[in-house]
This record gives C-alpha cells, structure tokens and sequence, in this order.
C-alpha cells in the first residue's frame, strides 16, 4: 500500500507530545494530522461561553443541538469552526483542558463527534491524535500507537509549552492538572484512554520529538510493506 494512503492511529493520556510529533510525521509522509482532541475542546468551549457548568450533563447533552461544528486543513494546519468562527486558541486554556476531559465523559458528546472523526478517516493519509482512535474510530487502522511517558515527563514539557505560548503556569499545578486528567480519561465508562490490544506500546520518555516521530514513521513502513 501506499504510505500516502495510511491510517495511523496515536493515541495515549496528555502531554505525552502527540501533537507535536503527529504534525512532524504528517509532514514527513505529507499526510493530514487530525487533531481530535480539539473537537472535544470546542465543545467545552462552547459551554464556558453559554454559562454552562462542567458538570451539568444534561446542558452540555441539551448544547449539542446548537453546535455547527467543522474541521479546514490550510496549510497543514486544522481549524476548528464552531457555528462559523475560527475557535484558534481560545480552545487551549486551562479551563477549556478541565471542559474538554469534562464533556469527553458523556456518551451523548462521543457519538456527536464520532461521524466527523469517521469522515476524514474514511479517505485514508491521516494521523489521527486521540484517546480512543484505535479503539473506536479507526479500529482497522494499518498502524496503532500507543504514546506515553511518565507525569512528570508529561508536565515538564506542559510547562515548557504554556510558558511559550506566553500562558505560563506552576509546575506542581500543571501536574495535578495531568494527574487528574488521566485518572478521568482512563476511568471514565464512555471509550477509555486504554491501548488498543494490537496497539504497539511506546513510552518516550527518553525520546526527543525528532526521535519519536521517526520511530513511528519506521513502524508506518513497516506497516504497509507488510
Ligand atoms: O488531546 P487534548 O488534551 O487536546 O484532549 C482534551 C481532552 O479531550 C482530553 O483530556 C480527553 O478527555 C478528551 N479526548 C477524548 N478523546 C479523544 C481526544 C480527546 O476523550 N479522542
């Protein structure tokens, strides 16, 4: 098969630099990088600036209906338009982070999100970035990866990242802030952040992003040559 053509499914708990190593490897094989976890984030969003609390399951279920959501690749890069507006960082808050694990839990918002997700799939030439991407959206993906590293590992580069989008933040606030996520991600009913069982496990601590991405383009050659 065609690399071009490959569905490669990358999932694991945050900050393990799926993203930034996703867009790397997309670019190496010039396939798309689909970002899903700014889908959920935009359905936090969209709660944050209706009053809507995080815990009022049945008003983020209620909101659904009055969300028009789309997904633009220019340049390389996804856009997320929510009722027509670009949503751009106003997703990448600490609040939006604590919204989007929030929303992700409720069945009602998974099965809201899973056609979009399905749809740039269906084409093939995508890495898909998720918690549940080789368990539920691309269960036949070619390639599935799961990506991890330790907390700690996970909150350094956090907090790197926040400081250089000039929204810096405490390193112990930033952890717990993982800590919690993970422990709702892994446990909540509503398609857990668990490895797929033929997921290939890959903990990166040691691992640069240049390392990582090229580690996981090698298995992508591997994929579809077998
Ligand atoms: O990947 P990111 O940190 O942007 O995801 C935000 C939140 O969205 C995660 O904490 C998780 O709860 C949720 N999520 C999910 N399933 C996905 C992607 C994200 O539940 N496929």
């Amino acid at each position: 098969m065609d690399i071009k053509k490959i569905r490669i499914a990358l999932d694991g708990p945050s900050g393990a630099g799926k993203s930034t190593i996703a867009k790397k490897i997309a670019e190496k094989l010039g396939i798309v990088y689909v970002d899903t976890g700014a889908l959920y984030r935009t359905v936090g969003l969209y709660s944050i600036e209706n009053g809507i609390s995080d815990t009022d399951t049945e008003g983020i279920i209620a909101s659904l209906q009055k969300i028009d959501l789309r997904l633009a690749y220019e340049d390389g890069t996804q856009k997320v338009y929510l009722n027509g507006v670009d949503v751009g960082d106003r997703i990448r808050t600490p609040l939006g982070s604590k919204y989007a694990a929030a929303v992700s839990k409720i069945p009602e918002v998974r099965a809201f999100l899973l056609d979009v997700q399905r749809n740039i799939a269906a084409g093939g030439g995508v890495i898909m970035d998720g918690r549940d991407i080789g368990t539920v959206i691309m269960p036949d993906a070619e390639l599935k990866v799961f990506m991890t590293a330790t907390a700690e590992a996970r909150a350094k580069r956090r907090c790197l990242e926040l400081e250089e989008k000039g929204m810096p933040q405490p390193y112990d606030e930033v952890l717990a802030d993982i800590i919690a996520r993970d422990k709702s991600d892994s446990e909540r009913e509503a398609s857990p952040c668990v490895p797929a069982e033929d997921a290939i496990l890959f903990v990166n601590d040691e691992y640069g992003i240049e390392e990582s991405a090229d580690f996981i383009i090698d298995l992508a050659a591997k994929a579809v040559s077998a």
